[in-house]
């Protein structure tokens, strides 16, 4: 017989562990902390920084190989906890010019790089583009997918513009797959 745990304390108790790699100011730290832990319930850790290996560095692109990073984070967190990592850099998977971020819900991480989310914006804009991008990563890791909503968080995005077109929120849809998942969104986080 199937006996399930319940999950009103699992999504409370859940803890994310932030590192960072090179320069993150200060205040994109704090809007990532608050809203990972406003929005999604986790208890966030600062976890310090992260040094990349020059193997994880495709010299002839000039970026990161975002899957080893992946895996070398899930090395260095610590036991059940959420890695996330806030990295001042540049990075692409095989098939794609550049990624934003990258989670693995298997491996229970989730990176995000920075570089180009600073580009033709102002420093406001930049760090709700960086809380956006956390939020969709951290989004996956909780077994979320891409969403069609335009709105929605969880949409997917291919340029800069189009994350400043969605908005740092979930849809219904989104916001009751999380609930399965024993994460409750608050009201005011639901297009
Ligand atoms: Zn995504
Ligand atoms: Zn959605």
């Amino acid at each position: 017989m199937l006996h399930r745990e319940p999950t009103r304390g699992g999504a409370a108790s859940r803890v994310v562990e932030v590192y960072t790699f090179g320069y993150v100011e200060r205040d994109v730290l704090e809007s990532v902390a608050g809203s990972a832990s406003r929005v999604l319930g986790f208890e966030v850790r600062r976890a310090g920084t992260l040094s990349l290996p020059a193997e994880a560095f495709d010299r002839a692109r000039g970026q990161y190989v975002a899957e080893e990073i992946a895996r070398l984070l899930a090395h260095t967190k610590s036991g059940h906890s959420v890695g996330l990592l806030l990295a001042d850099a540049d990075a692409y998977v095989p098939g794609l010019n550049f990624v934003f971020g990258l989670a693995d819900p298997e491996l229970g991480v989730a990176s995000v790089y920075l570089a180009r989310l600073r580009l033709w914006t102002d420093r406001g804009n930049y760090v709700a583009r960086v809380v956006k991008e956390v939020l969709h990563e951290l989004g996956h890791v909780l077994g979320l997918r891409h969403c069609r909503s335009r709105g929605c968080v969880m949409n997917f995005s291919n340029n800069v513009f189009d994350v400043d077109r969605k908005l740092g929120a979930f849809c219904a849809s989104c916001a009751r797959a999380l609930r399965r998942a024993g994460v409750e969104v608050p009201r005011e986080y639901i297009i």
